[in-house]
């Protein structure tokens, strides 16, 4: 059996001007991806009838589920319902129950209805309204062809909150036709990645092996369809991590920090940061998990050398024999979050991350990273490419990494 198809459609002039980042597309491939289907186009199209017209046509001949995003609003721009009408081929009507709930939401928040507000309630004569009480637009679905088509609205929130609650539980597949394994690592190059596995990929054809980089991060995406899918999942999945080791930090959902975090509550260890280059990005990663405080005591965004000498202890001459960006003051810096904090664990970055201040002998992308521990401190140096951001969100996961391998073990001085 092969996988059931989705389409998404995202409808707005300001998804084609730059204005607003398409993240809706993304968020809605995970929940389709997880409801068993498999995501094969993302449309965008702007504010104009025919082509929305045109998108919910193309795409219902493809596939079997199409979610389309935007447009539901009340101004003349907004003109989704209409577009999916013209697909269908039938007029508009006025939907009674969807005026009263617009009526009572704007009087429960004290405000006049305008007659615009009217046109959220012209929906398709052909499909059914699905109520949204977290905004004002509802959703809409009908079947066009052999597909099955929802209209959600663009607003994030809304849309999430009526994926989850309308769309999920009518159309999630009864078991997942396709079994999928994310296999994720940090600081492995996507190049080596593949290399390190081509003898797995060669001897499971019969599984489907994608790769996705994220900057340092890199993931393996494994699929496999048909009967025995899961096991041979299992065998391919099995193969590379006998390839890979304990390289692999992550499956699936997993994120580096919330694991990291996990070893360390586990064991009841602390951890204090000395953040230069990355400018307390690493405490941001490990911040954004809840709970992180049981583990995390704080830490010392240290751009200044006099702050890195005062806050953290580090060697007056050390930073004028090496400068700042050198292993010897990586070194200091981690020794010193280490020691200051009275934490188990000391990481630090220092680094150059650019665009300018690099120089032949320091050049942009260098940077030294460290992570001091109960027996000793490791020192890493990174050559990074990319620009500001990608060398500082690299040195940030890269140094989470080099503290997942020391508590596991797996990596000394
Ligand atoms: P409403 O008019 O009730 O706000 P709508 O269905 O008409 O809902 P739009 O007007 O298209 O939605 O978009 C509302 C807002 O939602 C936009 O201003 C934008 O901030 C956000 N948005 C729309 N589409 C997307 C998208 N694909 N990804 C992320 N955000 C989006």
């Amino acid at each position: 059996m092969t996988e059931a198809r989705a389409e998404i459609i995202t409808i707005g002039d300001e998804l084609l001007s730059g204005e607003t980042v398409d993240t809706n597309s993304n968020w809605i491939d995970g929940a389709l991806e997880a409801a068993g289907y498999a995501v094969e186009r993302h449309t965008t199209v702007p504010d104009d009838l025919d082509e929305i017209a045109d998108a919910f046509r193309t795409a219902c001949a493809r596939a079997e589920l199409v979610i389309s995003s935007g447009g539901l609003g009340p101004t003349q721009d907004d003109l989704t319902l209409e577009g999916l009408a013209l697909a269908l081929g039938c007029a508009l009507r006025r939907d009674a129950p969807t005026i009263a709930a617009i009526a009572a939401r704007f009087h429960k928040m004290g405000r006049e209805m305008t007659p615009n507000n009217e046109r959220q309630a012209m929906v398709p004569e052909v499909g059914e309204v699905i109520p949204n009480p977290v905004g004002t637009a509802p959703a809409f679905t009908a079947k066009l062809g052999r597909a099955r088509v929802f209209l959600l609205p663009g607003v994030p929130r809304e849309m999430r909150w009526l994926v989850e609650h309308e769309i999920l539980p009518r159309v999630k597949l009864p078991e997942a036709r396709v079994a999928r394994r994310t296999l994720k690592v940090v600081g492995v190059g996507e190049s080596r990645l593949e290399h390190s596995v081509l003898d797995v990929v060669r001897t499971h054809p019969e599984v489907r092996f994608g790769y996705r980089t994220l900057g340092a991060e890199n993931h393996i995406k494994l699929s496999a369809s048909g009967p025995d899918r899961v096991a041979r999942l299992e065998a391919a999945e099995a193969a590379v991590r006998a390839a890979l080791g304990d390289q692999i930090f992550g499956v699936d959902k997993d994120e580096l920090s919330e694991v990291v975090g996990a070893l360390l509550r586990e064991r009841k260890q602390t951890l204090a940061t000395a953040e230069s280059c990355t400018g307390g990005w690493i405490g941001k990663l490990l911040t954004d998990v809840p709970g992180s405080s049981d583990y995390l005591l704080g830490g010392v965004v240290a751009y200044a050398n006099a702050i890195k000498v005062e806050l953290l202890g580090v060697r007056a001459e050390d930073l004028a024999a090496h400068g700042a960006v050198s292993p010897v003051v990586a070194r200091a810096m981690a020794e010193g979050a280490r020691a200051r904090f009275g934490a188990t664990f000391g990481l630090s970055t220092t680094g150059v991350a650019g665009p300018g201040g690099g120089t032949e002998e320091k050049p942009v992308g260098l940077v030294f990273v460290g992570c001091a521990g109960p027996d000793d401190t490791i020192v890493r140096e990174l050559r990074l490419p990319g620009d500001r951001a990608q060398i500082r969100l690299s040195s940030a996961l890269i140094t989470l990494e080099l503290l997942r391998r020391k508590i596991a073990g797996t990596t000394t001085g």
